[in-house]
């Protein structure tokens, strides 16, 4: 499979009817089982817990309004409907709709969400954080974003406590569907395999996207899944429903 090498200098791919992919959302989770769980009242978050449940898991989407990917797969992955039984599951599927509208990385008032989580500006952030805060700990949060700038699918791994690493059973899933990035450097940043694991350092940084708001009071484990725009959709989509789903085995084997 190779590069489509439309997207020079920003994403030119399709976008997608937002509004509808977020009724579809509604939809589906309220038929298998999910609880509404309201950000704002534009915006839903979704809630399915078990008695008994043995991890608790936050998925989130949508923060980037040229990344269709993500919300398309938490679509799909409600349709699918294959959790794991003994799982906690907290699920964001859109937390920038007007910026799917315009196509663009930012917000209508042109703020990159996914910079404001340390103070933020944006009201959406703001109740984002406040409605994270009233949700339990997680053992581990997935992230869904999308890179027209890469030749393959790649991550992020927030790993500050050297917990079990869950990143080569996530690559090795996605890999099964989609090209991986193995290039030495991604963004600037150490690669290896499709795994950018950044040092301490990126704990300091002042502009906080949402994985490290979410490492510095969620979470001790934290990865951004990252699918390569520059390849036809349907392989996006793919490429993150392989990822979470291989995440979510690799933490809760079944027994
Ligand atoms: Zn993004």
């Amino acid at each position: 499979m190779r590069r489509l090498l439309i997207n020079i200098g920003g994403y030119k791919g399709e976008g997608i009817d937002i509004d509808k992919v977020l009724h579809d959302i509604a939809k589906t989770a309220g038929a298998t089982g999910w609880k509404t769980l309201p950000i704002t009242d534009a915006l839903q978050g979704y809630e399915r817990t078990t008695e008994g449940g043995k991890a608790n898991v936050y998925i989130s989407a949508g923060i980037h309004g040229d990344e269709p990917a993500g919300p398309l797969a938490v679509l799909e992955l409600l349709q699918e409907n294959t959790w794991p039984a003994d799982v906690n599951l907290w699920l964001v599927p859109c937390l920038n709709p007007r910026g799917y509208d315009l196509k663009t990385r930012e917000n209508e008032d042109g703020i990159d969400l996914n910079r404001d989580y340390r103070t933020p500006v944006a009201p959406v952030v703001q109740a984002h954080r406040a409605w994270l805060d009233a949700r339990p700990k997680f053992d581990l949060t997935l992230i869904l974003h999308e890179d027209w700038e890469s030749n393959g699918f790649y991550l992020y791994e927030l790993n500050p406590h050297q917990r079990p690493s869950i990143a080569k059973d996530i690559v090795s899933a996605v890999k099964e569907v989609c090209p991986i990035d193995l290039s030495p450097v991604i963004e600037g940043r150490d690669a290896k395999d499709g795994i950018i694991s950044p040092n301490a350092e990126v704990l300091k940084r002042k502009d906080w996207p949402e994985s490290l708001y979410l490492v510095h009071n969620k979470t001790p484990l934290s990865y951004t899944l990252e699918a390569p725009s520059d390849f036809p959709l349907v392989t996006r989509v793919q490429a993150l429903c392989r990822g979470v789903q291989a995440a979510l085995k690799a933490l809760a084997p079944a027994t």
